[in-house]
């Protein structure tokens, strides 16, 4: 991609890459009407099926006509395997939508990187390997983000996409520790304590890399704390430890001339308790938390509340897209989740799952998207 059409890939999502901290939804824009028509509204697509099942090339184009039709400038597209990219890539050019690789990051159960690099796995406060006792489901195999063997893999995983010249860039899933602890929603689904207190088997991670580089900087064992389950030098490290994985994997996205986007979970607050994710402080050209309200016990106005914690908190440093679960969201639920976020300081939104739009679903987005100018 050439860097004039990378900064126009951009669109409303600010400038971060220059450096130029632009208010949300305000970057080259002087008038309302030049703002309405550049706002983004991002899909995440799934293949049609897991894993990877390629659709034909006529559906990709009959599904990339609907997305253009519905006003999605900007696809997510899961990639487990590259050759979808290949597939895809030239429908999404032709219908003139920006096409980005989503991949899985750190949850990576692949069982022959498990046999040859046990070490790059998170462990938790017991001292087991995920590889042996993976918590909640067999597929929670955890590469750990402190070690330099796994910056170097992560960074090889994004610059291979990054050899596709016209996809517009990189989208981090899974960018983040197993959960410490659930939403009450899914934790409800486990035999597991029904309560928000942080567990050892959950926390992670304890591996030999964490351990010695956390004793270097602090000198002490992370084992050797009094409470290491509640230690804050102890979160910290692990919140920057995080954050300086992400800040590389930007600095390689960028140097190929690719946006570096995030789905993160729905609150500053909430991330970092959970899942250990300080995304506020991360560099990254655009950030979507998965707002989904029903996993909180949450109703569709929470939306507007989680956004609003999420845009005052990066301060316009970041544009701020609310992802949206139309599954727990009804056509007109939509409208409702679409006005709220947009009344928060949400830059626009992003729909999970493009796959499951319809025409009825882009009336009531549309008509939201419209009134807030
Ligand atoms: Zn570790």
């Amino acid at each position: 991609m050439k860097k004039r059409d990378f900064i126009k890939v951009l669109g409303t999502g600010g400038l971060a890459i220059s450096g130029l901290a632009l208010s949300p939804g305000l970057a080259g824009c002087k008038n309302s009407c030049h703002l309405a028509s550049s706002r983004k509204t991002w899909a995440w697509v799934h293949p049609n099926d897991y894993p990877d099942m390629a659709k034909t090339t006529s559906e990709w184009k009959w599904m990339f006509g609907d997305f253009k039709k519905w006003g999605i400038t900007d696809v997510l597209l899961l990639t487990r395997k590259k050759d979808i990219i290949d597939q895809v890539l030239p429908v999404a050019l032709e219908a003139d939508i920006n096409l980005h690789a989503w991949i899985i990051s750190l949850e990576y159960p692949d069982a022959a990187i498990m046999k040859h690099h046990p070490s790059w796995y998170v462990v938790n406060a017991k001292g087991e390997s995920c590889i042996d006792r993976p918590a909640y489901i067999n597929d929670y195999r955890w590469l750990c983000p402190s070690n330099p063997e796994v910056h170097e893999f992560m960074k090889s995983r994004v610059s291979d996409l990054c050899s596709y010249n016209e996809l517009a860039g990189i989208h981090l899933d899974y960018i983040r520790y197993p959960d410490a602890v659930l939403a009450a929603f899914h934790r409800a689904k486990y035999d597991i304590p029904q309560d928000d207190l942080i567990h050892p088997q959950f926390d992670y991670c304890y591996c030999e890399t964490c351990r010695k580089s956390f004793k270097q900087t602090e000198g002490i064992d992370p084992f050797d704390l009094p409470d290491p389950l509640t230690d804050e030098k102890w979160l910290k490290f692990r919140l920057d430890v995080l954050t300086g994985l992400v800040n590389e994997l930007y600095d390689t996205a960028h140097s190929n001339n690719k946006l570096l986007t995030a789905a993160v979970f729905p609150t500053p607050g909430i991330s970092k308790f959970r899942v250990r994710q300080d995304w506020v402080n991360w560099k990254m050209d655009v950030i979507m938390p998965m707002i989904y309200q029903r996993y909180e016990g949450q109703p569709v106005e929470w939306i507007g509340q989680a956004t609003k914690e999420g845009v005052e908190a990066l301060g316009g440093r970041i544009p701020l897209y609310s992802g949206l679960h139309l599954a727990q969201l009804t056509p007109e639920e939509l409208k409702e989740a679409t006005l709220v976020s947009l009344r928060a300081g949400a830059s626009g939104i992003a729909l999970f799952t493009g796959n499951k739009m319809n025409d009825y679903y882009r009336q009531c987005m549309n008509q939201a998207l419209k009134s807030i100018l």
